[in-house]
């Protein structure tokens, strides 16, 4: 038997040395290399496999909404067929977007109409504001799962979820009624979380009747339309409201609190010549006092004093030419063009506001809540979270992100001069005892006609531990202090208490 064994084996080995020699003369492959080839291919598709499922995770966790999200995904629409849009609330539980079922229809109602306009956007004709940017979580719906059950069963739609944004409506309201039939914005964000609580935009319009009034709110050029959302893409020369930006400059290369600067009521260099404000003359000052009387005269010498770059690299700190830190969309950057020393006129218009600088509101609020916020600013953003129709918490949002754009040193003397703006200056309407208040004013001259100018007020208010930032600009309404001002101080009124 054992015999028997062996010689078949050895049969078995001779024939494998034949078949070997078989294949080196016909240049067949042997069973082996087939057997690498095999590997080889197996493993190229686990590969592949692999990274499709890892691909697939990603997608899942951080693109798909966004690509759900997109206005021409069928998803959406599908989305749509089972449940009702979900309604968008303020942070204090007013609704501003609802939808209502209308026979076979449904029907998107704004309840607070123009007030809103911009901000909550609409859902028609395109979308715009929160209603496009949250568009996938109104289309979701969390209700509870029996509720759900039954609805697909009796074939109708379930509610969709509610989005509250970070909007206090009383704020909101007075901003809204404060800038009255005149063009411009206003923000506000509490410094402390970056919450928008309050956006602004005029002209408006109605969000109920987007649909049917389209063809003239569409048609005009960029500037003049109704749709611009001014508080994130206006484009506005800042005025004075720079100086914030021109003072930490000069604090930043060299220069001191303590300076003195001296005002004759005008300077002139290489041929140019700029005045203070209505013909005001302000002798000896500091810097605080020339920043508190918005002297025209000690800020183009204070930028005059920089080297080529300086003040571009303290205005780039600031936010200046970068996207803001937010989760909002279609934020326009501010833009600051001036590079060399050379155009003598053109560093003395810069340095107080005018020359080539473009911002938004927007960002003029963020300076100023970095200002409130010890150089510290936080992602700006306008959801505080989602909820089912219940009122049960489906998605918070972690905003925690934050960053430095000027020093604690800094911002604490950016408040020194815009605390002496109210205590002694062009916002002293803000010199109130239930809160406290800084800032600074700005009247930016858009045309070669001096008489037509934006009003501008940048600053904040604090009440204990409560704090809010604002930008107001009011196109050609005239000075700061006496359009701005008041409406900053009619927010801080509403938003800390009277
Ligand atoms: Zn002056």
């Amino acid at each position: 038997m054992r015999r028997d064994r062996r010689d078949r084996r050895n049969k078995r080995d001779l024939e494998i040395m034949d078949l070997e020699e078989d294949t080196r003369r016909t240049g067949k492959r042997r069973p082996h290399a087939r057997n690498v080839e095999f590997a080889v291919v197996t493993y190229a598709f686990l590969l592949l496999f692999i990274s499709l499922c890892a691909y697939f995770v990603y997608f899942v966790s951080f693109q798909s909404e966004d690509f759900i999200n997109h206005p021409s995904n069928a998803r959406l629409s599908k989305l749509s067929d089972t449940v009702i849009r979900g309604n968008i609330t303020t942070k204090d539980g007013v609704v501003v977007a609802k939808s209502e079922i209308k026979g076979e229809k449904e029907v998107r109602v704004y309840p607070k109409g123009r007030t809103y306009a911009h901000v909550v956007g609409y859902n028609s004709n395109g979308m715009a504001g929160v209603e496009l940017e949250r568009n996938f979580q109104l289309l979701r719906s969390h209700s509870f799962f029996l509720t759900r059950i039954a609805n697909d069963l009796a074939n109708k739609k379930s509610q969709g979820d509610t989005v509250v944004t970070t909007l206090d409506s009383k704020l909101q309201e007075t901003a809204y009624n404060g800038i009255g039939s005149y063009q411009g914005a206003a923000v506000a964000i509490d410094p402390d979380t970056g919450a928008i609580l309050a956006m602004v935009s005029k002209p408006d319009f109605d969000p109920n009747t987007v649909a049917s009034s389209w063809k003239s709110l569409s048609s005009g050029d960029n500037s003049s339309s109704v749709l611009l959302n001014r508080a994130t893409q206006g484009l506005y020369p800042p005025g004075s409201t720079f100086k914030m930006v021109t003072a930490l400059s000069y604090l930043q290369n060299g220069g001191k609190m303590s300076d003195t600067f001296s005002c004759s009521g005008a300077l002139s260099n290489n041929g140019y010549t700029i005045h203070c404000y209505g013909g005001e003359v302000h002798g000896q000052q500091d810097l605080t006092q020339a920043f508190g009387n918005s002297c025209n005269v000690a800020f183009a010498t204070a930028g005059l004093s920089l080297e080529k770059g300086e003040l571009k690299e303290t205005a780039e700190r600031l936010l200046f030419n970068r996207e803001l830190p937010t989760t909002l969309s279609n934020v326009k950057k501010s833009s600051f063009t001036l590079d060399g020393v050379e155009d003598k006129a053109l560093v003395m218009q810069t340095s107080i506001g005018q020359g080539n600088t473009l911002v938004t509101p927007l960002h003029m609020a963020v300076i100023a809540s970095a200002a409130a916020n010890n150089g510290t600013v936080k992602t700006v953003h306008d959801i505080d979270h989602i909820e089912n129709d219940n009122g049960n918490l489906v998605k918070s949002f972690d905003h925690k992100n934050s960053e430095t754009i000027m020093t604690k040193e800094e911002a604490k003397r950016l408040r020194i001069m815009m605390r002496y703006v109210v205590t002694n200056g062009t916002g002293r309407r803000l010199n109130v005892s239930k809160y406290r208040a800084y800032g600074k004013t700005g009247t930016a001259e858009y045309s070669s006609n001096k008489r037509q100018s934006h009003s501008w007020f940048v600053g904040f208010a604090k009440k204990g531990k409560k704090k809010i930032a604002v930008a107001v600009v009011m196109e050609g309404a005239g000075s700061g202090s006496a359009y701005a001002v008041p409406l900053a101080g009619r927010m801080f009124d509403t938003y800390l208490g009277e």
